[in-house]
């Protein structure tokens, strides 16, 4: 069996578009099931018969052929011999899709050909009941949605750009009647399936959501495609790397105190000018240690991350950045590294970062640290990676849970609140041995920290 993604979600939340370029950047098949309930809705009206009339569909079904055929990578719906591809795709038809939808028989007729499909091919599906019904044990299920207003705008401009004379407002009102149609149906209703990840699109460009969801269906079908290793093979475990050797940060360093003046008088001129633009609130000062040598663990939400953070801290904060930022331009560059930032190489584990870190901290200067790795766009705190945890451990540095909060994306005025939770001591830090168990208790502890402060 390939690998199978099942993208579940309303009307207008983007599903075919993202799940098309995901299925060409990643050399999937994409299925778009709309589109088998659509051409059934368009046999039944090209037929004369109602859409909502079960009586009169059922009787239609044995004389529809439907199949998915792929050219250039495209999707093509083939409805008794004719591409129905574009005939589909009008405001009436969508409306007799939801209608027919509701009808067990035709979801029944539906159904095989959707496994079939399925079974065979790395597929990302996209449709309403994929993760519930279709796919149940889909390894990657995402439920992709978005505002009823901002469903209704996206669909609005492509209508436009074909030239459908359809208005906003008649466009937002099918969205809101497919919207209840799909949810309250008895049979196969709009549900996220328990077990998929919910991605809200609402403020969201398309290359972001794209870029969000490529990372979970990578991240979630590479570990299910590892798992299965034929019977009887043992799984070489990769050691840890070995820094048995590295003793305990030494704390209590001091900064020179000319340079810690001056950037502690950068620190007050950026809180006021980041105040001026945003409604900042820091919430738990308290908790920020007036020493150096701690380690900053944040979820992570924008570039301006490391400033936020900073901007409490009476010591400056050194922070690992992603080695593809050091590329940049120079005055970006020279703009990060001033703000502390030196590169590691992601995913790799990279020694030389984590040895850096150690020198940062022994220096004097705290550490920041995103354990997510990378920024969260629907604002919810990821699993996290071990990496916090080891440091962390071998460190034995106090770490400084902080929980960074706004909606939506940064803009004049944003409401945003960094909060700052009580440090985790070296004592609760300790572990006997740094083996994949204890950092992953460690890195639980240390991300459930960060959680609670994210609300
Ligand atoms: O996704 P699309 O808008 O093309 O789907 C058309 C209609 O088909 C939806 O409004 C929904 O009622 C129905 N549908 C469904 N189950 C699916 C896919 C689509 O009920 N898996």
């Amino acid at each position: 069996m390939g690998i199978n993604v099942a993208l579940d979600g309303p009307s207008g939340a983007g599903k075919s578009t993202i799940a098309k370029r995901i299925a060409t950047e990643l050399k999937y098949v994409y299925v778009d099931t709309g589109a088998l309930y659509r051409s059934i809705a368009y046999y039944v009206i090209s037929k004369g018969a109602k859409p909502d009339d079960k009586a009169g569909v059922i009787p239609l079904l044995p004389e529809i052929s439907v199949k998915l055929e792929y050219r250039g990578g495209a999707q093509h719906v083939i409805l008794n011999d004719e591409d129905v591809s574009d005939k589909i795709r009008t405001p009436e038809i969508s409306m007799g899709a939801s209608a027919v939808s509701a009808i067990p028989e035709v979801r029944d007729f539906l159904f095989d050909l959707q496994r079939d499909i399925a079974a065979n091919n790395d597929i990302i599906m996209d449709g309403r009941d994929i993760g519930t019904v279709v796919l149940p044990d889909a390894q990657v299920k995402i439920f992709l949605t978005a505002s009823a207003e901002e469903r209704a705008n996206r669909r609005f401009k492509e209508l436009q750009e074909k030239g459908d004379p359809s208005t906003y407002d008649e466009v937002l009102k099918d969205i809101i009647q497919r919207d209840y149609n799909d949810t309250h149906r008895e049979i196969a209703p709009l549900k996220k399936a328990e077990d998929a990840i919910e991605v809200d699109s609402t403020s969201m460009s398309l290359d972001e959501v794209v870029e969000h969801i490529k990372g979970i269906i990578t991240e979630k079908a590479g570990a299910k495609k590892k798992r299965v290793k034929p019977e009887g093979e043992k799984k070489e475990r990769k050691p840890l790397l070995d820094f048995s050797d590295i003793p305990p940060v030494k704390r209590g360093k001091k900064l020179n105190p000319i340079k810690l003046f001056f950037y502690n008088m950068l620190r007050y001129i950026v809180i006021f000018l980041l105040k001026c633009w945003f409604n900042l609130k820091f919430e738990g000062k308290e908790n920020v240690p007036k020493d150096g040598s701690n380690i900053f663990a944040s979820n992570h939400r924008s570039m301006l991350d490391p400033v936020l953070v900073e901007l409490q801290c009476r010591v400056p904060n050194s922070f690992m950045a992603k080695e593809e930022l050091f590329e940049k331009n120079k005055a970006f560059v020279g703009l990060i590294k001033f703000w502390g930032a030196f590169p590691i190489a992601r995913g790799k584990g990279d020694t030389d970062a984590i040895k850096l870190s150690f020198e940062k901290l022994e220096s004097g200067r705290n550490l920041l640290i995103f354990p997510e790795g990378t920024r969260s766009l629907d604002g919810k705190v990821g699993r996290g990676k071990t990496g916090v945890a080891l440091i962390a451990a071998v460190a034995q540095c106090p770490v400084v849970p902080v929980g960074i909060n706004f909606e939506g994306k940064l803009k004049f005025r944003r409401k945003i609140v960094v909060r700052f939770g009580k440090p985790i001591s070296p004592e609760q830090l300790k572990v006997t041995t740094p083996g994949p168990k204890e950092l992953k208790l460690l890195r639980t502890t240390i991300m459930d920290a960060i959680t609670e402060l994210v609300h």
